[in-house]
């Protein structure tokens, strides 16, 4: 990848504008601190890494989502929701008869409170907005795989379907770290899951996220 020039110096300015007008001033402090890391830190990266950056910040356009890849977009554009607020990237959908019942995002920061994960919350608003805690009809669509207690909601909600689009191989309960939740055969209920839809542009919002903390090059961390 060639070296950036001169000519280069106005892409944080154009990202920035870009940003600004996908998603507000939310993201103008974030946006500027990540391009000070990217172009103080190693003499910048070039058009390929701008435009990388640009599509892994850009939300989904879906107009009548009807499948899992496009309701996963949707619990990808709130995962981007959750990176601006400086929480770990990672987004939730649920849904019924091809209805969304709920839209959240991690907040544990925000809330001060481990149950702040994007999926407790939106198996509460589902509940809510059915009248029901028992989410037989639903399925959750979530951009990295349940942790043991969104995996233990899962159970007790009685969830219909889980879709997530990453494993998680320390952390996940539905395969992932060895554990299944969702087929456990003492448990009261089970439920059917599926894996890897839009695994790749959720697996680099994590990593991306990651890599930034790890610089010390978001906010909220
Ligand atoms: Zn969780």
């Amino acid at each position: 990848m060639p070296e950036c020039d001169g000519g280069m110096r106005f892409v944080p300015f154009v990202f920035t504008a870009c940003v600004l007008q996908a998603f507000g001033r939310d993201l103008y402090d974030f946006s500027i601190k990540y391009l000070n890391n990217l172009f103080d830190a190693d003499g910048g990266h070039c058009a390929g890494s701008f435009l990388a950056i640009f599509e892994m910040f850009t939300r989904y356009s879906v107009e009548s989502p009807s499948s899992d890849e496009d309701w996963m977009k949707l619990a990808y554009n709130a995962a981007l929701d959750a990176f601006a607020a400086g929480e770990v990237p990672v987004g939730a959908v649920i849904i019924r008869k091809n209805q969304s019942l709920a839209v959240t995002h991690n907040d544990v920061i925000g809330s001060g409170s481990v149950l702040g994960h994007c999926e407790l919350e939106a198996i509460r608003q589902a509940a809510v907005a059915i009248g029901d805690w028992r989410l037989n009809e639903c399925t959750l669509y979530v951009t990295k795989e349940p942790c043991p207690m969104c995996s233990g909601a899962c159970v007790m909600s009685r969830i219909g379907r889980v879709v997530f689009a990453i494993g998680d191989n320390k952390m996940g309960c539905l395969g992932g770290c060895g554990c299944n939740f969702a087929s456990q055969i003492s448990f009261n209920h089970s439920f059917t899951y599926t894996t890897g839809i839009l695994e790749q542009p959720c697996r680099k919002l994590l990593q991306k996220f990651f890599y930034m903390r790890r610089t010390n090059s978001i906010i909220g961390a």
